[in-house]
């Protein structure tokens, strides 16, 4: 079953010892089917050296496991809140990546203080309020997804213009089309998290870029008129 999207997330899940973006086994790659409502999941705390297509998870959107051998990540229920609200998504990655965690867990947004940042994310990139003792206690993988997903509803961003977060004390989702989009934003946000972090050694009075030019990188590579890259 999703023999093809078996191996693409596998594929996905080994690319991030590579980047840089995982020590261990921190982190989790998934991508939906669409059509069918299922999505293939990494199985939860194995080596990625050691993963294979067949060790993948399929799961479906109430959070049964559908095929598979081993327990999915133990971040499934998130991915699945954030399917299930962002319709637009088709892959997310979990990471607890350097740079971007020490921000989760400085509790800040990454403000966007240069044009690396606005090719990608389209404003600051948000680290929200840590969940409360309820929240953790109750459901804590399923209250992380749904305060996402409220949180970007409340603050109006549409999730592939600002395809990552920062959840507080912990670290970043990001997500994209599908697995490889997602892990390529999970680089680019560890780098720009990297780049932010040092800008503000060197200039600890830095103002986020001008909004002019945050728009015109943004929109050079986003929406209907970009004109980044070829047809
Ligand atoms: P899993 O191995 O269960 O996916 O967990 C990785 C992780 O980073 C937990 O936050």
């Amino acid at each position: 079953m999703l023999e093809a999207l078996k191996e693409a997330v596998c594929e996905a899940n080994k690319k991030l010892p590579g980047y840089g973006l995982v020590t261990f086994t921190w982190g989790n790659v998934s991508q939906i089917d669409r059509e069918s409502g299922l999505f293939v999941i990494k199985p939860s705390g194995v080596e990625y050296d050691r993963l294979k297509p067949e060790d993948m998870v399929v799961m479906d959107l109430d959070g049964n496991q559908v095929e598979g051998k081993l327990r999915p990540s133990s971040d499934t229920l998130t991915h699945i809140e954030l399917y299930k609200a962002f319709e637009s998504v088709g892959g997310i990655v979990h990471t607890h990546s350097s740079y971007a965690a020490s921000w989760a867990q400085a509790g800040r947004d990454i403000p966007c203080y240069g044009t690396t940042h606005a090719d990608y994310f389209y404003g600051e990139i948000p680290c929200l309020r840590g969940l409360t003792k309820e929240e953790i206690e109750s459901a804590y993988e399923k209250n992380t997804g749904l305060l996402i997903v409220k949180e970007f509803e409340r603050m109006g961003k549409d999730p592939l213009a600002v395809p990552a977060v920062l959840c507080k004390n912990h670290g970043p989702f990001a997500w994209g089309k599908d697995a490889m989009e997602a892990v390529h934003n999970a680089v680019v946000l560890e780098e720009v998290a990297k780049m932010a972090y040092r800008s503000e050694i060197i200039n600890p009075r830095i103002a986020p870029a001008p909004g002019p030019l945050q728009d015109k990188h943004y929109f050079r590579k986003h929406g209907k008129d970009a004109y980044y890259g070829q047809n």
